[in-house]
């Protein structure tokens, strides 16, 4: 017969079904096992030094505001002697990241972290996602969107001296990364989309996911308990129905066996490149035109920028190697 007790104290009464073990646990055992769970994660990919200002890509969602809240939580606890800084980017949607960044502003308050917030109408010739998707329409929207985001996160965190960038990336997103760049046959992709730390060459800052082994679904049931505030709504641009159908693949597979997560990340990194897909790979340079780092004489956010100030819409957009690596990410916007 089942114990009517939490299966990990075996004290209190169980309130939650936990996603990633089926086990049926309290709120306060929920709460120890997601936390020590990430902080073991980071200590064992020793992500942080002591003394690192380490940038948080916040968005206001789900996600990146319980980064930011367990971050200051497990650097409190343990002491890594971090400094946090919250980086927000407004994209220019209205109706969207209008409201999310006052959430994100909120949270700064709750959580005393410096705040930044940077925009693509001030970056890029006054061009918000708005005036972008009323030039291009819904198709490509996103990778636009990618670029300048990477690059303006990079920019943020180089005007405060920060080289290294958490998102809120979890398992569920590395799952699906996995999935599309197989589906597409982008295997060059696979290692590098499951690494914990990466550091592109064509960014001055490293990127970090410590939720790699996060649920999804642990994350909504902990800033639900913890009565975080979020904001929930959906980019009124929401990301392709190429995406939506690997999401919602990984869910159904999860739901059979909640394994199918995990085990699709351990695939991914299982797969090693082989030396001819390795020698592919980009070297770094300066772009041209704005002098940011780029694999190409001019950067991906120019040649886009010079499509949409031109009106010649295909430019940046070609089906190379890197723009497919753009389309196969999932969207900082969710997470970061
Ligand atoms: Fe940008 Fe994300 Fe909206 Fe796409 S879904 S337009 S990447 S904010
Ligand atoms: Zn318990």
């Amino acid at each position: 017969m089942r114990s009517k007790q939490c299966e990990l104290c075996d004290l209190n009464r169980p309130a939650l079904v936990r996603p990633k073990t089926g086990q049926r646990i309290c709120k306060d055992c929920f709460y120890y096992v997601f936390e020590t769970e990430i902080h073991n994660v980071m200590t064992e990919h020793k992500l942080f030094h002591r003394g690192e200002k380490v940038g948080i890509g916040a968005s206001g969602g789900k996600d990146s505001t319980v980064l930011a809240y367990v971050m200051k939580l497990l650097n409190e606890r343990y002491d890594y002697g971090i400094e946090l800084y919250l980086i927000s980017v407004d994209e220019g949607i209205r109706g969207y990241r209008d409201d999310s960044l006052a959430t994100v502003k909120r949270n700064q308050q709750q959580y005393e972290l410096p705040m930044t917030v940077v925009s693509y109408e001030d970056l890029y010739d006054g061009w918000t996602m708005d005036n972008v998707v009323a030039r291009i329409g819904l198709k490509n929207n996103c990778t636009y969107c990618g670029v300048f985001r990477r690059q303006a996160l990079d920019r943020a965190a180089l005007s405060l001296d920060i080289h290294h960038l958490v998102t809120g990336h979890n398992a569920d997103d590395i799952a699906e990364t996995v999935l599309m760049n197989l589906l597409r046959g982008d295997v060059a992709r696979l290692p590098r989309s499951t690494e914990i730390t990466t550091q592109s060459d064509t960014s001055p800052t490293k990127r970090s996911k410590p939720f790699k082994y996060t649920y999804e679904k642990e994350i909504v049931l902990y800033a639900h308990y913890k009565k975080l505030d979020y904001f929930s709504t959906e980019c009124t641009y929401s990301p392709e129905a190429f995406r939506g159908t690997a999401r919602a693949m990984i869910k159904q597979l999860e739901c059979i066996r909640p394994s199918s997560i995990l085990d699709i990340i351990y695939s991914g990194e299982a797969m090693q490149l082989s030396d001819t897909v390795q020698e592919r790979l980009p070297q770094q340079t300066q772009c041209e035109r704005c002098g940011f780092i780029s694999s190409n004489r001019i950067c991906k956010a120019c040649m886009l920028l010079e499509g949409l100030n031109t009106g010649i819409l295909g430019l940046g957009l070609g089906s190379d190697r890197k723009t497919r690596k753009l389309q196969s990410q999932t969207p900082e916007c969710a997470k970061g």
